[in-house]
């Protein structure tokens, strides 16, 4: 193919992990200007399917469930990584 081709930025849908750390440059001035907001489990419900290094995340653990009978072919249970159980 000839010409020059657009290179689209890309982003891997998986992104690999690195441990989290504090944040320490976050102002209290900066969070209250609506910068960043705090959530909890109850109001942010977080569940991960952690199958096959899969990662993906979702509202519920019935999301989960559906996602991994759809895309991993399992109902397994276990390897769900949530803050809300
Ligand atoms: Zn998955």
């Amino acid at each position: 193919m000839t010409g020059t081709q657009w290179q689209h930025p890309k982003l891997p849908s998986v992104l690999p992990s690195v441990p989290a750390v504090q944040d320490v440059t976050t102002t209290p001035e900066q969070v209250n200007a609506g910068m960043a907001r705090i959530t909890n489990p109850s109001e942010t419900p977080i569940y991960i399917c952690a199958l096959d290094n899969c990662y993906r995340l979702f509202p519920s653990r019935e999301r989960v469930m559906a996602h991994r009978k759809r895309d991993h072919d399992s109902e397994d249970q276990d390897d769900i990584i949530t803050w809300n159980e």
